[in-house]
């Protein structure tokens, strides 16, 4: 943590504090959450964005910092959010415009564990954080001559699975890689699991140490999402690669008598995320599992998301199991915001910033 408890302001009003994001991914829920739960808030906005977030749009920031690239973030902005009593509130795209590093080295409060975003970001080390959490993982090949059944390739940093393929055969593997990314060697081969896919999104609070599942989505993927609209040989002639470039989420409802299953696999990467911090502090915040679903209802884990995922943008007014929690709209942004008030007025800040 780089603030110590002695430097954290002692205020027990919210209003005191400005709750504050990069203008993308998933700001509008956490702006629009923070000032439901009464902080002020602000947007650190890419010029040319500001509208979606100032009152031309959504009017969810009480304040709007523009930037002309976010690598423009730098010492006087740190000062700028600090003399404002900023939490800075981290989602996908904030982690991949700003890099670990300088995460790591920011200054002003910020929501959540930094130590963990190492362990996400590493795929080795995230592999053994999945596996000492006991989930069921699609199987890793270290080489494409061992491919014998259909996998998934993915490059690292794609974002929104741009450029992943699918091959069944080590030849087909290497027809691919050559023709469309002769110059990737960064990749991870895995073994393609059949099913749906399903996005548990979590919350786990250190204030009052329970574990929530708070929605699930699907997303919508272009184009393994329109394959299926033409006939297959159609799809064939037009010589169609499957892709998952992400266009958008779809909220879903799981069938019930999975939500037990779904329960222990979080409390298990939380448990497991305790232990391998330093600091003991683990996980904590929103979180997802990125899982398949196979037709003998076994789940499978491929990936943690460390933080709000953009997958909870459909439930800005709650979802389905908030509904059952909550007799507020309870968006995982204002529920990020609702932990942080809890923690001031319990003067336990210092639990909830990494
Ligand atoms: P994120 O933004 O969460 O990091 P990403 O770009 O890493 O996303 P993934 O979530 O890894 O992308 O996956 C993209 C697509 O590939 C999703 O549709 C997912 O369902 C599918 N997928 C990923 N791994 C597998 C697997 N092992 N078997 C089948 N489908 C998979």
């Amino acid at each position: 943590m780089a603030a110590t408890d002695s430097t954290l302001p002692a205020s027990k009003d919210p209003k005191d504090f400005v709750i504050a994001t990069i203008g993308s991914h998933s700001a509008l829920q956490i702006l629009k959450g923070a000032k439901d739960e009464g902080f002020k808030t602000l947007a650190i906005c890419k010029k040319g964005t500001e509208r979606v977030y100032d009152e031309r749009g959504y009017n969810v920031a009480d304040e709007i910092i523009s930037v002309d690239s976010f690598s423009d973030w730098n010492e006087e902005l740190e000062q700028e959010l600090i003399k404002r009593n900023a939490i800075i509130i981290p989602h996908g795209s904030f982690i991949a415009y700003m890099g670990h590093d300088r995460v790591q080295a920011m200054k002003s409060m910020y929501y959540g564990t930094k130590e963990i975003l190492e362990w996400e970001s590493d795929r080795t080390m995230e592999r053994q954080w999945m596996e000492k959490s006991g989930l069921q993982l699609p199987r890793v090949f270290k080489d494409p001559e061992e491919i014998d059944k259909p996998v998934i390739v993915k490059f690292h940093g794609a974002g929104g699975g741009f450029g992943y393929f699918v091959a069944k055969s080590p030849e087909q593997f290497w027809e691919v890689k050559n023709k469309k990314h002769p110059d990737n060697n960064d990749y991870a081969i895995q073994e393609y699991i059949v099913g749906v896919p399903v996005y548990a999104h979590f919350f786990q609070s250190p204030i009052t140490g329970e574990i929530e599942i708070m929605s699930f989505d699907k997303r919508y993927e272009s184009n393994a999402d329109s394959i299926g609209r033409i006939k297959a040989e159609d799809q064939l002639a037009a010589n169609i690669h499957t892709s998952y470039t992400i266009v958008g989420n779809i909220p879903i409802v799981v069938r019930e008598s999975l939500l037990p299953k779904f329960f222990e696999m979080g409390e298990s990467v939380v448990k497991v995320s305790k232990d391998i911090t330093k600091n003991g502090k683990g996980l904590f915040g929103p979180f997802c599992l990125e899982c398949i679903v196979t037709r003998k209802l076994e789940i499978f884990c491929f990936e943690i998301s460390a933080r709000i995922v953009a997958g909870t943008n459909p439930f800005v007014e709650g979802s389905p199991y908030t509904a059952l929690k909550y007799d507020v709209p309870m968006s995982t942004g204002r529920r990020v915001a609702l932990d942080i008030k809890q923690a001031i007025a319990g003067d336990r800040l210092a639990d909830i910033l990494g």
